[in-house]
């Protein structure tokens, strides 16, 4: 018996390796997982049969990562019934591991969102507490690593979608480093702000998959070549210099349980031998958000301008025949609530007349935000904060306030603008719930976040197997 809610990446691919279990029965074994819970945590979107020949461990993939022959749908209608005639380069990395796929995972529609409650498909749940969601809007395969429905999965983070689910359902997740994992063949969102990272069960986990997901694409030219990836194994901090960035780690609405949880992490890297100190990212924090909301609607709007009925996806007739009436149709048919907003305010961020006003005056800030946080790294090698405010909040309690729902990306938005790596990993529990510590490093940086986060993970010793599955 195979226990999927205990088994990392690692183990099952020891088993694999050393022939006591075969590709298809370990694929079975998550099928079976699956059947016994999703119908209630809804992380599945399209389930995948193992492919003959498998050679190796499954994974799930978020449902943005296109996958020849199996439908993609990016949690819209308006890509319901659209199956890609090719594979996203990391799905074709993860099928040249030998790594079979389980699932497309659910999302918020075009991941646009922080619950996955804006998917087109319904809700997924929280495996610790199902009347909560998992965050967003990787929440489907968050969710899916964190009930056992999956040994690994990858997620796309564009303000925090790989980073919060992971901090909500207790996982482990990076968004690696803008350029080191191709796009090409992912639906896109905001193209200079989206990047695919794993979400896994530990953080040597997430290391071997980075390994085999990064790396330069000469189909995406902003991926360049990385360092070797080093799969962590020191339990020290000996000479690791920790920042504090105060407007990280005292921001208005961190929850003082999730508070508790961080500052004892910090402790902890300090008895490890990390010698920490404060720092400040004045504006990175204050103006983070509303940078990005600017910037990723503006971005949104002409991405999504391609799904117009004429190509492919849905298309809905005009009765008179008129071309502009067909578009109108097919899009208001096919977006749901959350698009539409970003398209509004993002064609309104770029129309003559304001694009310098905002559009232009955002992207003035967020190269005072990459200089800030250039600056705090001539001091530090990692800066430490909550990754996300709160622990899960209840399903619908944010879904009538755009704003609140968008604040939950208040911590991890402003590294990422700056195109730097974060990495999120659970610090213990909060009212029962998971609480997620986020490591931030400079440009290329993710040997280092794995060495600290794989030496805290090791003292922290948190349980991701949620309570009530134990
Ligand atoms: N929650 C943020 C948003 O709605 C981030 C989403 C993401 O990273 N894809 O835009």
């Amino acid at each position: 018996m195979i226990d999927t809610l205990r088994i990392t990446a690692e183990e099952a691919l020891g088993l694999v390796e050393r022939g006591e279990v075969s590709p298809a029965e370990l694929h079975a074994a998550y099928r079976e997982a699956i059947a016994e819970r999703d119908e209630e945590l809804h992380c599945y979107l399209t389930l995948v049969d193992a492919p003959d020949g498998a050679a190796s461990i499954p994974i799930a993939l978020k449902d943005i990562i296109g996958t020849k022959g199996v439908r993609t749908t990016a949690g819209s209608k308006i890509l319901d019934d659209y199956v890609p005639v090719y594979d996203a380069t990391v799905a074709q990395r993860c099928k040249d591991a030998g790594l079979s796929l389980l699932g497309k995972t659910n999302l918020d529609e075009f991941a646009m969102g922080s619950s996955t409650e804006n998917s087109a498909y319904g809700p997924s749940r929280n495996p610790w507490d199902t009347t909560r969601v998992p965050g967003g809007s990787g929440g489907g395969s968050a969710a899916a690593v964190s009930a056992g429905l999956a040994p690994w999965a990858l997620g796309s983070d564009t303000g925090g979608s790989i980073k919060q689910p992971s901090a909500l359902c207790g996982n482990v997740g990076l968004r690696p480093t803008y350029g080191t994992v191709s796009r090409y063949g992912v639906v896109a969102f905001a193209s200079s702000l989206d990047q695919i990272g794993p979400v896994t069960k530990t953080v040597r986990d997430n290391a071997r998959l980075y390994r085999i997901i990064s790396g330069r694409d000469p189909c995406d030219s902003t991926t360049v070549d990385v360092p070797p990836v080093e799969i962590p194994e020191a339990e020290d901090l000996n000479g690791v210099r920790v920042g504090i960035a105060r407007e990280l780690n005292e921001a208005e609405g961190i929850e003082p349980g999730v508070d508790a949880a961080v500052r004892r992490a910090i402790d902890l890297a300090a008895e490890l031998g990390a010698e920490i100190d404060a720092c400040e990212l004045p504006r990175s924090v204050e103006y983070g958000l509303p940078c990005y909301y600017l910037i990723a609607p503006a971005e949104a709007s002409s991405n999504l301008a391609r799904y117009d009925g004429v190509r492919y996806a849905l298309r809905r007739e005009a009765d008179g025949g008129d071309y502009y009436d067909m578009v109108a149709r097919t899009r208001d048919a096919g977006f749901g609530d959350e698009p539409k907003r970003r398209i509004m305010l993002g064609t309104y961020a770029l129309s003559a007349g304001y694009y310098e006003a905002f559009y232009g005056q955002a992207q003035k800030v967020r190269t005072v935000i990459s200089r800030e946080f250039a600056a705090a790294f001539e001091r530090f090698d990692v800066l430490l904060s909550p990754t996300s405010p709160t622990v899960a909040f209840k399903l619908g309690e944010k879904t009538e306030n755009p704003l609140a729902m968008y604040l939950a990306d208040v911590l991890t938005i402003p590294p990422n603008m700056a195109g730097l790596p974060g990495l999120s990993i659970p610090c213990g529990l909060s009212e029962g719930l998971p609480v997620g510590l986020q490591l931030i490093g400079p440009q290329f940086s993710e040997n280092t976040l794995f060495r600290v986060g794989h030496a805290l993970e090791r003292a922290l010793g948190f349980d991701t197997v949620p309570e009530r599955l134990r």
